[in-house]
């Protein structure tokens, strides 16, 4: 591994005598005997130091400033049991946005008061079900939610922790879809148009029902600028003061969301962790200075840059094929096609998103040749990566390796033409142990009532 390379490798990532790629201690060779492919493969160190380094970072930094900071792992970045109980074990809460996610943590046994639910579009039986769980807050997304809750709040004859999520026209990140802090989206209350002082308004009037901590915001993923959460934050905080000014109530908390970039890619510059939580310390302390209240406490949300670059995923090659391409000097494209594709990474297609890859289980002195990794779905759409040199001698039964796909991989996975969702494989140690189980034809046929 180069420097350069190192960064979009979970750590302890080599390469062998033999010139494989060897995770932890495994060698993905052995990894994909023994668990077979496509197969995603979890370093848990790896995961664990980046949640650390959020807690840590973010902990001590906002220490100085005499607040501090909750951090919320997003499950839909990849969720089940045992990610769930790693998270907890290592300090960190939980945000949800589903009844499936809400059963995951309730399975791993995690504490009420450490989950939070989001959605734009709860249903009755998420809320009531997350108010019976008794979770420590309930992320407010339109202005009918709020009798919705106060409604269950009332009948449970409990008061609900609640923040309001807010639209801040703040626009970062890579792709349209993924970024959600503009206006013109289904997510949050709108600072412009006022509707975000309006849901406020309106939850500090059922106070006993429902309990204000605070507001919150999420602004796009994939950011890579540090800027764009310091923005963020600006915008908060002035609506804090607005809301102190206006109510006469101070909010106890400030929520920044998620959407820390990483690297997919050599070209991608990941944040930086600890500079980012010093700057944003900073900034916060001093515009709160500047408006003269407190300093907030603070909650963030990060998913992607907990998971991602912790897990690579192992795929068999089985066709190569040259195809003739008319465009420019090389008149020949080889296309590389894997044993997975838009059913377990379906970012490519939904998105652009870009990723890199490596032949995993051999060394080859050959030239590279100008490929295309794709899929096995009836889709031409179906590409994993639409451009890579990769060695002129890759063939069926080769190994390739794409890292940084532990985010929203298994957790968008479908079943898209029947094909079973791949295994997650932990490994920590000499220990790689199965979190979530390959799918079988019978789990296929499960749903299909007709015998
Ligand atoms: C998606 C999301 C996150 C996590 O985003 P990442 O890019 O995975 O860090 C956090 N908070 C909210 C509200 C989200 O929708």
């Amino acid at each position: 591994m180069t420097a350069e390379s190192a960064r979009i490798w979970p750590r302890g990532t080599r390469l062998s005598e033999a010139g494989s790629l060897v995770l932890g201690e495994h060698d993905v060779r052995d990894l994909a005997e023994n668990f077979g492919t496509p197969l995603f493969v979890l370093n848990e160190d790896d995961f664990r130091a980046r949640a650390r380094l959020f807690r840590d970072s973010f902990g001590a930094a906002f220490a100085d400033i005499g607040s501090s900071v909750d951090v919320y792992y997003a499950g839909k970045s990849f969720l089940c049991t045992a990610i769930a109980k790693i998270v907890v074990a290592e300090g960190l809460r939980l945000d949800t946005c589903t009844g499936g996610e809400l059963a995951v943590a309730a399975r791993a046994g995690v504490p009420g008061a450490k989950l939070g639910l989001h959605g734009n579009n709860k249903s009755l039986a998420e809320i009531e079900r997350a108010i019976e769980m008794r979770v420590g807050r309930i992320v407010i997304d339109s202005l009918d939610e709020i009798d919705l809750i106060a409604d269950v709040a009332r009948r449970a004859g409990r008061r609900v922790p609640v923040m309001v999520r807010v639209t801040t026209g703040v626009h970062a990140g890579g792709h349209e879809y993924i970024s959600t802090a503009h206006e013109d989206q289904k997510f949050g209350l709108s600072l412009a148009d006022g509707g975000a002082v309006k849901a406020i308004q309106k939850v500090l009037g059922l106070e006993s029902e429902l309990e204000l901590l605070g507001i919150h915001t999420h602004i796009g993923s994939q950011i890579q600028d540090a800027a764009a959460f310091v923005v963020s934050a600006r915008k908060l905080l002035s609506l804090r003061a607005q809301i102190r000014d206006k109510f006469d109530y101070l909010l106890p908390e400030i929520d920044l969301g998620g959407g820390f970039g990483i690297a997919y890619t050599i070209r991608d510059e990941p944040i930086d962790v600890p500079a980012l939580a010093h700057e944003l310390a900073g900034s916060i302390d001093a515009l709160c200075t500047e408006m003269s209240m407190p300093v907030p406490r603070v909650s963030i949300e990060p998913g992607r840059s907990i998971v991602g670059p912790s897990t690579v995923t192992l795929y068999r090659v089985g066709v190569v094929k040259p195809v003739t391409v008319d465009d420019g000097d090389t008149k020949v494209r080889t296309y590389v096609s894997v044993d997975g594709g838009m059913s377990d990474n379906i970012r490519p297609a939904l998105y652009g998103a870009e990723y890199s890859a490596k032949l995993a289980n051999r060394a080859s002195s050959k030239v590279k040749i100008r490929s295309r990794i794709v899929g096995k779905h009836c889709e031409s759409g179906d590409i994993v990566i639409p451009d890579i040199d990769l060695p002129a001698d890759i063939s069926r039964g080769d190994l390739i390796a794409v890292p940084a796909t532990g985010a929203y991989g298994r957790s968008m996975a479908s079943n898209y033409n029947l094909v079973t969702r791949p295994a997650v494989v932990a490994i920590r140690g000499g220990e790689a142990r199965v979190i979530v189980r390959r799918e079988t034809e019978e789990d296929l046929l499960a749903t299909d009532v007709e015998s």
